[in-house]
């Protein structure tokens, strides 16, 4: 894993002024990237991480226009060489220090010297299944190799094609005469599935509610329940090691595992055994106890923390994007 990565992580998350989870249009966001991106800037963020789910087609329409830690770090190392005698400077030497690098990054960071514009953290949210629960597992790198991601997100993209279709054929023969292509991807929604079809049963009235529409046709055991294809945790932590990202758990407290403080300890401590990884402490929905609990925990285990808005914009409205002024609670 990057754990150098995870570790800066950790630092700029306990600055401040950072966001590390965020949604666009590209999976279940109202912003589009750009969007997002200019309310990152004008909310002074230093680093901004776009976290979509299951997919990087935001990042790749958004990404000429923005530095990657990867891209400013390239960019202060060419004009380092320049002035070799600064004793400071991480890399007076030829050889590329990512590790001084991200060092200098948050200096000056905290020093508030940073470009006008955020610093863009590739990530994505991936779905996975740990212990029979479906738990969602954030993953961040520092730059383009994110990509390598793209052969098993299209496979996944194959896979919910397949289902959707199903999907479609099922709630037609349950006599609703839903359109083929409802669940047709675009570039703006690349990722579509139950949530459009019952939000479309409601749109033709023939339920009352989304909630409606899953408890009498598309929750597991209804009649127009597909299945979905089901990543194992192991897997997802091996593809994001080999790509050379850093896995951070998203908002354990929505798993239930805040409950009580063994199951907690428990469930984090057989993870942190499979890989190196780190926890999302500071949530938007969290409490200020749970927030308390899994970072003490991180701190415990010396696991890097993070903390994210889970922005959606206008379709989840208690989660706003932090700002400059934003701080975990236990700074
Ligand atoms: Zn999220």
């Amino acid at each position: 894993m990057n754990n150098n990565l995870g570790f800066f992580l950790s630092k700029i998350t306990e600055m401040g002024g950072i966001d590390l989870h965020a949604h666009s249009t590209a999976s279940d966001g109202s912003y589009t990237p750009e969007q997002l991106l200019d309310l990152a800037k004008s909310n002074k963020l230093n680093f901004i991480a776009l976290t979509d789910h299951d997919t990087i087609q935001g990042y790749q329409n958004i990404i000429e226009h923005f530095s990657t830690i990867d891209s400013y770090l390239a960019e202060y190392y060419c004009s380092a060489k320049q002035n070799i005698l600064n004793q400071q400077n991480p890399y007076k030497s030829q050889t590329f220090d990512f590790e001084a690098g991200l060092l200098w990054l948050a200096k000056q960071a905290k020093y508030g010297k940073l470009i006008d514009s955020p610093i863009l953290i590739p990530g994505v949210e991936l779905s996975v299944i740990f212990e029979n629960q479906e738990i969602h597992l954030l993953a961040y790198y520092s730059g383009q190799e994110i990509e390598l991601l793209d052969d098993f997100l299209e496979e996944q993209r194959v896979a919910r094609y397949k289902r959707n279709l199903e999907l479609i054929q099922r709630v037609n023969d349950l006599g609703f005469p839903i359109p083929e292509n409802e669940l047709d991807p675009s570039p703006e929604q690349p990722v579509t599935g139950r949530v459009k079809i019952a939000k479309w049963l409601v749109a033709n009235n023939y339920v009352n509610s989304i909630q409606q529409a899953f408890n009498d046709y598309l929750a597991e055991g209804k009649p127009a329940y597909v299945p979905r294809q089901r990543v194992e945790l192991e897997y997802a932590l091996q593809l994001i090691d080999q790509s050379n990202g850093f896995p951070v758990i998203a908002h354990p407290h929505q798993y239930g595992w805040c409950d009580n403080h063994t199951l907690l300890t428990e469930k984090i401590t057989k993870i942190a055994n499979l890989a190196n990884i780190g926890v999302e402490a500071f949530h938007s929905n969290a409490s200020l106890e749970q927030q308390k609990m899994i970072f003490s925990l991180a701190e415990k285990l010396k696991l890097p923390f993070t903390a994210g808005s889970d922005f959606h914009g206008t379709n989840k409205e208690d989660h706003q994007l932090y700002s400059l002024n934003y701080k975990p609670i236990v700074f």
